[in-house]
């Protein structure tokens, strides 16, 4: 049998996809990729030259069984995502199920990852979190996440993008409080790299008042509520939501 790597690539600067992750993206029969026209424009900046194959969420249940049977015939493949570590809130997982599940070896070849990286410089307890990926694109179900998350005590990680930061940042000081401390982590490696840190209620203000502050990706990393964290504020804070659902 072949081997399945799971490659992790860079989330903005190139210089962080390792030595290791270019011999094996060298040596593999075909590369399984998100997004095979910026992949293949990745690979051209380190003057490579793969068989790509499209990997996506609408083809990935289809295509997981024929990749599954290459493996098996001996060629060796690699997964990898248009940015940072594959399956994590990209595809990947039904392929990597799919291969477990036929006996392959599947081996990861780590690097980059937006969360990760968020979470190394956001000065908030690394001990114990809970990745969230994105919220619901949907406001009211997006509200209901998370006031569900409200009396979490470990530290959350969200990924947000460029279009529905303002919004989310509004619903996560409206279920979460306005001094919740907090991190939102812009650019990461990139040339406008920032990171900036206050309640979440600063950090709303900092992005409603400079448009540059609403730009490109986002992580956002919120403190968990206090161990001893007031119940009752807690409930009258989901309660204060549901009920603005109903007066708008
Ligand atoms: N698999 C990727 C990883 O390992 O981080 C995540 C892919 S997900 C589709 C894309 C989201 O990751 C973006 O919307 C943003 O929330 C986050 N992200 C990716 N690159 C980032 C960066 N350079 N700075 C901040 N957030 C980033």
């Amino acid at each position: 049998y072949g081997t399945l790597h799971i490659v992790a690539t860079p989330i903005g600067n190139l210089g962080d996809l390792s030595p290791r992750a270019l011999d094996t993206l060298k040596s593999v029969a075909a590369i399984c990729a998100e997004d095979t026209r910026h992949t293949r424009q990745m690979l051209s900046h380190f003057g490579l030259e793969r068989p790509l194959l499209a990997l996506h969420q609408h083809n990935e249940d289809g295509q997981a069984a024929q990749l599954v049977a290459r493996l098996q015939s001996g060629d060796s493949l690699a997964l990898v995502s248009d940015a940072g570590t594959p399956l994590v809130s990209d595809p990947g997982f039904r392929l990597v199920r799919a291969a477990r599940a036929a006996g392959i070896k599947v081996s990861p070849v780590p690097g980059a990852c937006a969360a990760v990286a968020a979470l190394s410089v956001a000065g908030l307890p690394s001990d114990r979190f809970v990745f969230e990926g994105f919220l619901p694109a949907k406001g009211s179900a997006r509200r209901e996440r998370l006031h569900k998350l409200a009396a979490e005590s470990r530290t959350l990680m969200f990924y947000e993008s460029a279009h529905r930061i303002e919004e989310s940042l509004v619903d996560m000081a409206a279920a979460f409080g306005n001094d919740r401390p907090a991190v939102l982590a812009r650019e990461l490696t990139k040339l406008f790299e920032t990171v900036l840190d206050g309640g979440l209620g600063d950090l709303l203000a900092k992005v409603q008042a400079d448009p540059n502050q609403r730009r490109g990706e986002f992580v956002v990393i919120v403190e968990g509520a206090g161990e001893d964290a007031d119940a009752a504020i807690v409930e009258g804070r989901r309660l204060y939501a549901k009920l603005s659902e109903y007066l708008k």
